[in-house]
């Protein structure tokens, strides 16, 4: 089945993984920056001026490093987000995002942490990324729930704090991991996501994405489920290697959220295809799509990723539902809502 991005865009899809700060167009970006009288810098100090320098420095020496100087690399963005304005802005920004790649669903995350520069706290920061991602919902109908992440290169006492926070906004659905993982594995951050599960928050950590070697990033992903309690795991790039593992996730009924465009610019796989979606499908293991960063490069939007999938697999439309409805029953929603999204998606694919 030959799946267009254009017939992607118009399915109702729901997206697990994703990054509220790499999801907004750089021309949005300079619109928010310039309203607030901030410009786009490097770390050196150096102005972009414009979308092109912006994704130039982004792109730096190479996608293949981006994941290890991954804090650089959204330096201009994290930079622009000091204030309480501009981190409401881009969360309104990013709901139409993805109001406009056809997500009726998305949980948006991103890491308080990194917005303190300037004097906010990190509940501020939370409190505001809440109110902007809300008002972005009223305005383009798009249902959101935020996910707080820990940058993984921190302390697990700045770990802490941030699950503090995300505990006390109560406007946060679950805890992530991100950020840097070799060197950081998840067990670091034990006690964050001990404090987050015992207040109620759901689990979902990066593992398994850029460790280092396949054996800490099957590791990774094991300790992800068995030590911090993780309900999803965000791309677990090499599950499919190890059968005890993928025994382990179903056992568990652990979600995957998989981010084929993402791994394939940063260069972790050479082909869609080496994450074997199909084997993982075949296996009961419920994997989701994912755009992750779709901004920092070029047709990485969700539809863009339904789309690759579906044409490297020469899947039909057996496997884009059961991904599509993946990404709903993984969702950190209540059942009867999930119901009722996946009744108004099968309804929108029947029509295609
Ligand atoms: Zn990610």
């Amino acid at each position: 089945m030959l799946l267009s991005t254009r017939a992607a865009r118009a399915l109702p899809k729901a997206e697990l993984h994703s990054h509220i700060d790499g999801s907004v167009s750089a021309r949005e970006l300079f619109r928010i920056a310039k309203e607030n009288h901030r410009p786009m810098l490097t770390p050196g100090g150096d102005e972009l001026r414009s979308s092109s320098a912006f994704l130039r420095y982004v792109e730096g020496g190479g996608y293949d490093t981006m994941l290890e100087t991954i804090v650089d690399r959204f330096f201009p963005i994290i930079n622009l987000m000091q204030t309480e304005e501009t981190i409401r802005d881009v969360g309104a920004s990013f709901m139409r995002a993805k109001k406009a790649d056809g997500v009726v669903y998305v949980e948006g995350r991103f890491a308080p942490q990194y917005h303190t520069k300037e004097g906010m706290s990190i509940g501020d920061a939370i409190r505001s990324m809440a109110e902007g991602l809300a008002e972005g919902a009223e305005k383009y109908g798009v249902h959101a729930n935020l996910i707080v992440a820990i940058g993984r290169e921190s302390s697990a006492r700045t770990g802490e704090e941030v699950a503090r926070a995300a505990i006390a906004s109560r406007s946060a659905v679950a805890l992530d991991l991100g950020g840097p993982e070799e060197g950081n594995p998840p067990e670091k951050f034990a006690k964050a996501f001990d404090v987050a599960r015992g207040a109620g928050l759901k689990v979902t950590i990066h593992a398994g994405e850029g460790a280092g070697s396949r054996r800490q990033n099957l590791a990774n992903v094991r300790t992800a489920i068995t030590r911090m309690g993780a309900g999803r795991v965000g791309h677990a790039i090499d599950l499919a290697s190890s059968r005890e593992l993928v025994s382990l996730v179903r056992a568990k009924s652990v979600a995957v959220e998989m981010n084929p465009i993402s791994n394939l610019v940063l260069r972790k796989i050479r082909s869609p295809k080496d994450l074997r979606i199909d084997q993982l499908l075949d296996a009961g293991i419920r994997v989701s799509l994912n755009s992750d960063d779709p901004s920092l490069w070029p047709e990485g939007e969700l539809s863009d990723v339904y789309s690759s999938v579906c044409s490297a697999y020469g899947f039909g439309e057996k496997e884009l539902d059961t991904l599509a409805e993946n990404a709903y029953m993984g969702a950190f929603i209540g059942d009867r809502e999930k119901e009722l999204l996946i009744k108004d998606y099968r309804k929108a694919r029947q029509r295609l």
